[in-house]
């Protein structure tokens, strides 16, 4: 007899999956927003709670410690669970982030794709190595529930950072702002505000459990003076420009033999 659980779970939690979000009001709202090309990052933050919440409640009513041998939701059951289901997250995530954030960029002028960040796969061997470690489930599965929804956010932020770092060393300066929701901890108080890139606190993508601080990166905001002012700095410009002058002066000085 096949004791392996793990096909037949999965094959349940994607199917109740992919038919919450297909129906979900809050990720059609968001797909609206993208066309309509009015689309931030709070939309993109906001995409990412309801994609890890409908994961939780999904994990939550399938994964089960009368399901799991033993009660207990040993290595190679979570490691499988857990990195299919999350990789799906990342995807789905990252793609919507990665259209945002295009469209940011076409709106600001600046010719460069978004950038997708690898799946952190630290953080899902986090979960995969804690949740097997506990022999009751019982006692770690809201590890399955909170902590997907903060998965889910870290990717959003990841997404941001990796294009703000990118064009700031393209010669942009970014600017990030994080602002807290709801009832803020100190922690989170002491961290909303705007930054600019090359000034911002370290713990600026931090979060904790239960956090819905948004972080947001748009690079067409009212920022295109400073993008395109006389600051604005290109690194490599000079060289450029000194470049091309030799080679003009190349070519010149060659063109009566050519
Ligand atoms: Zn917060």
């Amino acid at each position: 007899m096949d004791n392996d659980i793990v096909p037949g779970l999965l094959e349940t939690i994607n199917k109740e999956f992919d038919q919450r979000t297909f129906s979900s009001a809050k990720l059609k709202s968001a797909l609206q927003v993208l066309q309509s090309k009015k689309a931030t990052y709070i939309d993109v933050n906001k995409y990412s709670v309801e994609v890890g919440e409908i994961l939780a409640d999904v994990l939550g009513a399938n994964v089960t410690a009368e399901l799991l041998p033993d009660g207990r939701m040993y290595f190679n059951i979570a490691n499988r669970v857990i990195n299919e289901t999350l990789q799906k997250n990342y995807d789905l995530i990252t793609g919507y982030a990665s259209d945002v954030q295009t469209q940011l960029n076409h709106s600001a002028n600046i010719h460069m794709r978004a950038q997708v960040p690898d799946l952190n796969q630290d953080r899902v061997d986090g979960i995969v190595n804690r949740v097997s470690s506990e022999a009751d489930f019982d006692k770690i599965k809201w590890l399955l529930n909170e902590p997907i929804v903060t998965f889910s956010q870290s990717i959003v932020d990841d997404v941001l950072q990796s294009n703000v770092e990118f064009q700031a060393k393209s010669g942009l300066r970014p600017k990030i702002t994080r602002r807290v929701v709801g009832k803020a901890c100190k922690w989170c108080s002491s961290l909303a505000g705007s930054y600019d890139y090359f000034d911002k606190p370290e713990e600026i993508y931090q979060r904790h459990e239960r956090c819905r601080c948004t972080v947001e990166y748009n690079p067409g905001s009212g920022r295109r003076q400073n993008v395109w002012s006389k600051k604005w700095v290109d690194p490599q410009r000079d060289a450029k420009i000194e470049a091309r002058k030799q080679l003009n002066i190349k070519k010149k000085t060659r063109a009566p033999s050519e």
